[in-house]
C-alpha cells in the first residue's frame, strides 16, 4: 500500500476484524502503550470492532500526561525567572502543575512561547541574546534526537543563551518497570510506533522473553492496529509471545541508527520522575557532562513549594493502566477539556481526552 488513505479501507478492516474473531478462542488483555495509539482506537471506534474476549487498556505513553508534578512546577519557576523566555510545545501550556500552569503563569506575565520545533526554540535565541532562553524538553525516544540535534547546534554557532530542561523519557524501562509491579496480568503489547522507528523492536526482546508476553509493534492507521491486535491474538492463543513488528514501512528491529547516535552523544541514562509511578532508575535522560552547560535544571536555581496532586484526579492509575477514565468521578462533570483538572485531559494524547472526545459511551 502506497497512500494513507488505503490504510483506513473499510473493507480490509472488517476482513482484519473478521480474522482477529475467527483466531480469538480464549481472553486476550492487550495494553496499548502509546498515547497515540488509544487517540487512534477511540477515533476509530476499534474497541467496539474486537470480540469480548480481546481488552484493551491504555497504557503510560502520552509524554505530557507522565510529566510529573514535580517537574511542571519546576518549568513554570523557571518561567517566573527574570530574563527567562520559556519555549515548550502547545500541550505543555494547559497541563496543571501542583498550584499554576505555564498558561497561568503566561498570564502573570511569563514569557512563555509555544514553539512547533527545537528550531524555532534555537532561532528565538538568536534572536534574543539578552535573555535565557529554555526549551522544555519532554518526549520520549521520538523527540529525544531532535533535541538533541538542539544542543549540537548551540554548541557548534555558541549559542550561549539557550538551554534545556530535560525532562524526557525512555519506553522500555518503564515498561518493565510496569510489569514488575504486577498490577496487570497482560497477555500482549501494540508497542509504540513512534519510538521504535528510533529504537527498532529488539529493546523489547525482554517483554516475551522474560514476561511471556507477546509484543507487536504498530503504526497508527486503523488497519495498523488491527493488523498489530490480529498478530497479538494469533501470539496468544499459538502460547508462543515474540516480537512483531506490524508497522514495516516505518520501523526495522534495529532502529534508526543516526538517530541513536545523535542521543548518545548528548544525552545518557538516568532517572526520570513519572506521574503515577514515580522516580524510576535509567528510565529518562540526562546531559552528557560534556553538554551539562545546556542543562536548565543545572544552570538556575528555583525555589518550589511543596508538591501537590489535584484532589480526585487518577491519571496515575490511569497511566499504570489500572483505571479508565470512566472510573475518575470527575471526567465529564468537573474535568473537561477546557478545565481539565489532570494532564490525561489536556494532552491531545491523553486517555481522559481521547474517552471524552470518542468514547460517548464511557462516563
Ligand atoms: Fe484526572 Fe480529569 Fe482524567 Fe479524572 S478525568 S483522571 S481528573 S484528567
Amino acid at each position: 500500500m502506497r497512500f494513507i488513505d488505503e490504510y483506513r479501507d473499510a473493507g480490509l478492516g472488517k476482513k482484519l476484524v473478521a480474522r482477529i474473531e475467527q483466531l480469538s478462542t480464549r481472553p486476550a488483555r492487550l495494553m496499548e502503550f502509546c498515547g497515540g495509539h488509544t487517540v487512534a482506537i477511540m477515533r476509530n471506534g476499534i474497541r467496539q470492532l474486537l470480540p469480548p474476549a480481546v481488552e484493551m487498556l491504555s497504557g503510560p505513553g502520552c509524554p505530557v500526561c507522565v510529566t510529573a508534578n514535580a517537574d511542571i512546577d519546576k518549568a513554570i519557576a523557571l518561567a517566573r525567572l527574570p530574563n527567562a523566555i520559556i519555549t515548550t510545545f502547545g500541550d505543555m501550556m494547559k497541563v496543571p502543575g501542583s498550584y499554576s500552569s505555564l498558561q497561568q503563569a503566561r498570564g502573570e506575565g511569563g514569557d512563555i512561547r509555544v514553539v512547533y520545533s527545537t528550531q524555532d526554540a534555537l532561532e528565538i535565541a538568536r534572536d534574543n541574546p539578552q535573555k535565557s532562553v529554555v526549551f522544555i524538553g519532554i518526549g520520549f525516544e521520538t523527540t529525544a534526537p531532535t533535541i538533541a540535534a538542539s544542543v549540537l547546534q548551540a554548541e557548534q554557532e555558541k549559542i550561549e543563551n539557550f538551554y534545556v530542561l530535560c525532562l524526557l523519557k525512555l519506553c522500555p524501562p518503564i515498561m518493565k518497570t510496569l510489569l514488575d509491579l504486577g498490577e496487570l496480568k497482560l497477555d500482549g503489547i501494540v508497542c509504540p510506533g513512534h519510538v521504535s522507528v528510533i529504537i527498532g523492536s529488539q529493546p523489547y526482546e525482554f517483554i516475551p522473553r522474560d514476561y511471556d508476553i507477546a509484543c507487536v509493534v504498530s503504526g497508527f492507521e486503523p488497519l495498523d492496529i488491527l493488523l498489530a491486535v490480529a498478530m497479538l491474538v494469533e501470539q496468544v492463543e499459538k502460547g508462543k509471545p515474540r516480537v512483531e513488528i506490524a508497522y514495516r514501512r516505518g520501523v526495522n528491529p534495529e532502529g534508526n541508527k543516526r538517530a541513536l547516535e545523535l542521543m548518545s552523544t548528548v544525552f545518557e541514562a538516568d532517572k526520570a520522575d513519572w506521574r503515577g509511578i514515580g522516580v524510576v532508575p535509567a528510565s529518562g535522560l540526562k546531559l552528557r557532562d560534556k553538554y551539562a552547560r545546556f542543562d536548565a535544571g543545572q544552570a538556575f536555581t528555583v525555589t518550589l513549594e511543596p508538591v501537590r496532586e489535584a484532589k480526585g484526579c487518577i491519571c496515575g492509575d490511569i497511566l499504570r493502566g489500572v483505571k479508565t477514565p470512566a472510573d475518575c468521578k470527575l471526567f465529564r462533570k468537573v474535568c473537561l477539556p477546557e478545565h481539565p483538572v489532570g494532564p490525561c485531559m489536556v494532552s491531545s494524547e491523553g486517555a481522559c481526552a481521547a474517552y471524552y472526545q470518542y468514547g460517548a459511551d464511557y462516563g
